[in-house]
């Protein structure tokens, strides 16, 4: 059968490049396996500003606008609230953390997402005497009903394959890609951390041992804490994240050795210590999950072709904000493609070769 493009991988990154071609029009099939996950583990969060520094995250408006009206729009078509917009709660360490966010409150860059105030904790299962500061434009993407509900809108057109892709039947000749039945124009790989596997894809850079997509294991608890009754997300050096029904995602982790998606002993333990200097409140650990963030040296995405072939196509390197910038990431990468529209050269996968 004749198709557009092969899409290999239904993590953020495929689906929103899916949502790309269903506007335009391009037929397309997609294959995931369903290994190495991370857009199913992460929290969905998004968030305008680096809460640690209190700078703005990279290109944080137009990421922001973008992410929170694509998925505005796709719980429209798919007739399920996939979005909520939910007030983001730094919980402030001390008098000098509150000056800082003043301060912050008032450069050009932070004014639309910092409210300037002071904000007093009533809440007694929370220990913040210092109080809060309030982040503006932010909201949590459920992940998991997200991927879940495109793979069975993608199932009904017959667009989805629940199967690994085998690089090996891969074949391009004269500007056509052939995979099993399929000859399409184009394929896009978004297969996350497991672009390791990938033989077309730049494994280790240039004289170095140095991996391209650089694993970055990340762990949650699931706790429930009927007593918190929070309806806010709070951070401080973890994230708590409302999940509804008394439950809460609390983490998560780094860890750049562990390449596993087992969740271990140690990351529970670490987030339970730091959680319980945050709540009074009693807990119970209900769920733990863990996955890898597909980061890069420099927290830039890879997006685009190599030298080698201008029809097997990268969108990969989404790091740890990939829910947040994945919606723009992907019209850059579209009209890359399809309009020869040049990709800045800090998200551009070519940047690899000076490295
Ligand atoms: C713990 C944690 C918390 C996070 N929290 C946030 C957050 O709050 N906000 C935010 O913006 N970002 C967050 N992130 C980052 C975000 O999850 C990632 O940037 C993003 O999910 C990466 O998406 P992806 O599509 O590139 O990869 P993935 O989500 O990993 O998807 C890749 C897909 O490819 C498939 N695949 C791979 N190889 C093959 C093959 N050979 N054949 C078929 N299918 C294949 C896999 O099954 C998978 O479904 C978090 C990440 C983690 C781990």
């Amino acid at each position: 059968m004749k198709r557009d493009y092969i899409v290999v991988g239904l993590g953020i990154a495929g689906l929103t490049f899916c949502e790309q071609l269903k506007k335009n029009n391009k037929s397309f099939v997609v294959f995931d396996s369903g290994k190495y996950t991370s857009t199913l583990v992460s929290a969905g969060v998004i968030n305008p500003v680096v809460l640690k520094r209190f700078t703005p995250v990279w290109n944080a408006k137009e990421h922001v606008e973008s992410s929170i009206q694509f998925y505005k729009k796709l719980s429209q078509k798919l007739g399920v609230s996939l979005f909520e917009e939910m007030p983001m709660l730094r919980i402030f360490k001390s008098n000098e953390e509150q000056n800082n966010w003043m301060v912050a409150s008032d450069k050009v860059e932070l004014t639309e997402f910092l409210v300037p105030k002071i904000i007093k904790n009533n809440q007694a299962s929370i220990n913040a005497p210092f109080g809060f500061g309030k982040v503006k434009s932010t909201g949590r993407v459920n992940p998991i009903q997200l991927i879940q509900l495109y793979k069975e809108y993608l199932q009904k057109s017959n667009q989805f394959r629940n199967e690994k892709f085998e690089y090996e039947k891969l074949n391009e000749e004269e500007n056509t890609i052939f995979y099993k039945d399929i000859m399409a124009k184009k394929i896009v790989f978004s297969e996350g951390y497991s672009a390791k596997d990938n033989p077309y894809f730049p494994q280790n850079i240039k004289d170095h041992q140095e991996q391209l997509i650089i694993k970055n294991k990340g762990e949650y608890i699931i706790i429930k804490a009927p007593d918190l009754k929070l309806d806010a997300m709070l951070k401080t050096s973890l994230f708590i994240i409302p999940l509804g029904n008394d439950l809460y995602k609390v983490g998560a982790t780094y860890d750049r050795e562990d390449d596993t998606i087992t969740t271990t002993h140690s990351a529970k333990t670490e987030l339970i210590s730091k959680l319980t200097k945050i709540l009074t409140c009693p807990f119970e650990v209900v769920d733990q999950v863990a996955g890898i963030r597909p980061t890069t040296r420099d927290r830039r995405p890879f997006l685009g072709t190599l030298n080698k072939s201008n029809h097997i196509v990268f969108f990969n390197g989404l790091g740890t904000r990939g829910i947040t910038s994945a919606p723009s990431l992907s019209i850059q990468l579209y009209n890359f493609i399809e309009y020869g529209k040049k990709l800045p050269k800090e998200i551009n996968i070519k940047r690899h070769y000076k490295w």
